[in-house]
């Protein structure tokens, strides 16, 4: 039952991650290539002992014609970055594309998952409770939090979060997948990078292929590296000299303390502090200006339990987000929450881990509770980029996606009619945007922006 328990967990864990943790950008509607039709494997060519003159034949003949032409051109390219070719002849025999990279690649949400429910689903008492007892099982860890600066627990957050502290690592071909997805053509760059990164890793006898397992867009290992991320920045952990993020956790947390030692952690300051603000506070400056606790306790924020700001926090410089909008948890949120958004470049991650390492740091739920948000579909979402386009405001493309540039352009609509003007794409602001915009196009001569 307790096993049973356990892996249920594990398996909900799995399922509440947002997004891989990897670096390219969030998924778009894009091509999906044609299902792979069954061809028997060539036999690998042998390996040449000079280097080969003339054209390149590789063995890659999958029946897909679009497959096919990327890999004979990506194999030129491949030789020119100094893959050996008797490695590239042995990994590339009989590639195929994996349908499944293409039709997740794809994948837009019809519903995007409310912030409160991703980080409810991710920051709970059990979740906690197994990152303790994982804090104490690394025995390492005191020595890898006092190399790189990081707390144990934000670590071990990260851990919880990328694969369920281990569990759920992911069973793609790495080679595969990143061939899959530079062949697709959408993210060719970034793919054929970490193609020729994983290659390194094989040729390098790091790890073998079959070792080089991941998600579908390449991410590898108990904290989810991908193959570029591998080279430049996992380290040993457990001083055995060898780099293993998919077999030991001491590897892969020293690895990921590594990354956000690299990508700038500040030693011994917070991530974020939630705050309340006074009632008529003016959101409009959420996701806004940088500054210290100072500044922001002269505009009536402070902490929402009541200490003081340690002396660390005080020399920062902080951002106030309020997630959920008005109605929920503020934060100000000090640089090391954007250290972790270079592992996954996401709010709701970066929150999600933050929190669940406080809870594993033994700190209370928040003084805020989050409110009750309802999912809004892609019809919404698109509906109010338009409505804002409509009416003279700028959230970018309407893409489905209320990203950075949807809410300032929603901040300052928000403004301009007297709203609160937190940035929150909620139902009811989805309704006004509506009728705005059905009033402006019924009327004689539009309104101009921000009358
Ligand atoms: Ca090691």
């Amino acid at each position: 039952m307790r096993r049973r328990h356990l892996l249920l967990v594990l398996f909900a864990l799995a399922a509440a991650c947002a997004s891989p943790a990897v670096k390219p950008p969030p998924p778009k509607l894009g091509p999906v290539a044609p299902p792979p039709t069954a061809a028997p494997a060539p036999a690998p060519t042998p390996a040449p002992e000079a280097p080969p003159v003339g054209p390149v034949t590789p063995p890659v003949v999958s029946g897909d014609m679009i497959f096919d032409a990327w890999a004979a051109e990506f194999y030129g390219r491949a030789l020119k970055a100094g893959i050996a070719r008797d490695l590239l002849d042995r990994e590339m025999a009989g590639l195929t594309p994996d349908p499944r990279v293409a039709s997740r690649d794809s994948r837009q949400p019809e519903f995007s998952q409310p912030i409160s429910v991703y980080i409810k689903g991710a920051v709970t008492d059990g979740t906690a409770a197994i990152g303790g007892r994982k804090r104490g099982e690394v025995a390492q860890l005191p020595d890898i939090e006092q190399r790189f600066g990081v707390p144990r627990e934000i670590l071990i957050a990260i851990w919880a979060r990328e694969s369920g502290f281990g569990a759920i690592q992911g069973n793609f071909d790495v080679i595969r997948a990143m061939a899959s997805l530079a062949a697709q053509g959408r993210r060719r760059d970034w793919a054929e990078g970490e193609l020729i990164s994983a290659l390194r890793i094989i040729g390098s006898g790091e790890a073998t292929r079959a070792q080089l397992k991941g998600s579908w867009a390449g991410a590898m290992g108990q904290t989810q590296f991908t193959p570029s991320s591998y080279l430049a920045t996992a380290v040993d952990g457990d001083g055995d000299g060898k780099r293993d993020i998919w077999g030991s956790p001491a590897d892969a947390l020293a690895s990921a303390a590594s990354l956000l030692s690299k990508g700038g952690w500040v030693r011994g300051q917070s991530w974020a502090r939630e705050v309340t603000v006074p009632a008529d506070f003016d959101f409009s400056m959420s996701e806004g200006p940088k500054l210290t606790p100072d500044a922001w306790a002269a505009l009536g924020v402070t902490r929402a339990d009541g200490l003081p700001w340690t002396d660390a926090d005080k020399t920062a410089e902080a951002q106030l987000l309020a997630p959920a909008g008005a109605m929920g948890p503020v934060f100000l949120l000090f640089p090391n929450h954007f250290v972790i958004r270079k592992y996954n470049n996401s709010v709701a991650y970066a929150l999600a881990v933050g929190l669940l390492a406080d809870r594993i740091a033994g700190e209370g739920p928040l003084v805020k509770p989050w409110p009750a948000e309802a999912p809004l579909s892609l019809t919404d979402r698109m509906t109010a980029q338009r409505a804002l386009i409509a009416l003279g405001f700028s959230p970018g493309t309407p893409d489905g996606v209320v990203g950075m540039g949807t809410r300032t352009a929603l901040r300052a609509w928000q403004k301009s009619r007297g709203v609160t003007a937190d940035g929150y794409l909620s139902p009811a602001m989805v309704e006004k945007l509506k009728a705005e915009t059905s009033a402006a196009q019924s009327a004689p001569t539009p309104a101009p922006a921000g009358s």
